[in-house]
């Protein structure tokens, strides 16, 4: 069986073809353009796939409503030309088969707990920090919606205190993504992330503001993981920083032994690895397929 999986990102598109257990086979990418160049290029690449389900993790916010007349559209993105444009409606044109769609992250989450660092459990937060911040969420197995989807990368925390930064976010300033994203930690430094040495003093302010987040995620949601992707979190050294933030944070009040004493396996990499964001979209195709499969 090939399932088709789309990464939607605001950056670049990932478009690929997988089986069953996550294995990806093929896959390529292009930067994100317009939307009727950008589009057109995925459906080139599933023209001769002959895929039987396509599942998409995209960029938002979207809308995600099953009864809704934009299901499947970007919505209120600033992105030139992708403001409600359907995705979904679009490619199902071309392709008549099952779709799954949901956030990138929280396809990412999906992905995590069916076949990477979350597999056997059936909860995990994933967070992506790199040009944004995003969180899913997977409970009870599955994706987290409600009134839209969680859109936890523009939570508030409080600031560190020797960080006198206003923050990015053209809605709120400083929230979680308006501090911690790559663009704030550029902004705040005048370099990349990518050039800072690992002692500079700008981890420890990233640091604190996503285990601020982490913090509350772990009260409010209960994560059995909490997984940390994203080009920010390629600086392996924040790690043992933001666990130990989080530690000190709950100071012993959620007395679980992930917590207390195996923090190391609690707050992880992606098992995923680059593949994380394609694996999710390929497990959400996967579960739109086994839907339609279990209706009929
Ligand atoms: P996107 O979010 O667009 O999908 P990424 O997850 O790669 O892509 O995030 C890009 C952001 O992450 C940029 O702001 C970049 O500065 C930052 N970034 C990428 N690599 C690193 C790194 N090794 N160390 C620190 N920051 C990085
Ligand atoms: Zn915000």
């Amino acid at each position: 069986m090939r399932i088709g999986a789309i990464e939607a990102g605001g950056t670049k598109f990932v478009c690929g073809v997988g089986n069953e257990q996550g294995r990806i086979e093929d896959w390529c990418s292009f930067p994100t353009e317009h939307p009727e160049t950008t589009l057109s290029k995925v459906t080139e690449y599933f023209r001769d796939k002959g895929v039987t389900a396509i599942g998409i993790g995209s960029f938002g916010p979207i809308d995600l409503q099953p009864d809704s007349s934009t299901y499947g559209s970007i919505t209120t993105t600033p992105k030139p030309g992708w403001g409600n444009c359907n995705v979904v409606e679009t490619l199902k044109r071309e392709f008549p088969v099952p779709f799954g769609w949901d956030t990138d992250v929280n396809a990412a989450a999906l992905g995590e707990v069916t076949w990477g660092a979350a597999k056997g459990l059936d909860n995990c937060v994933y967070y992506t920090i790199g040009t944004g911040v995003g969180i899913g969420l997977v409970t009870g197995g599955k994706r987290v919606h409600g009134l839209l989807h969680p859109e936890g990368g523009h939570m508030r925390t409080r600031r560190h205190p020797d960080d006198h930064f206003p923050g990015l976010c053209p809605y709120h300033g400083d929230c979680l993504e308006g501090m911690a994203a790559g663009p704030a930690i550029q902004a705040r430094w005048q370099s990349p992330g990518s050039e800072l040495p690992a002692d500079h003093p700008a981890w420890e302010i990233e640091s604190f503001y996503i285990a601020e987040s982490i913090t509350t995620a772990i009260l409010l949601h209960s994560p059995q993981k909490v997984i940390l992707g994203g080009g920010v979190m390629q600086q392996s050294h924040l790690f043992p920083m933001i666990r130990e933030r989080v530690v000190q944070n709950l100071n012993g009040y959620v007395n679980a032994a992930p917590i207390t004493h195996h923090i190391d396996q609690y707050i992880v990499q992606p098992g995923l690895g680059q593949h994380a964001g394609l694996c999710g979209a390929l497990a959400l195709g996967l579960e739109a397929l086994e839907r339609v499969t279990s209706a009929s």
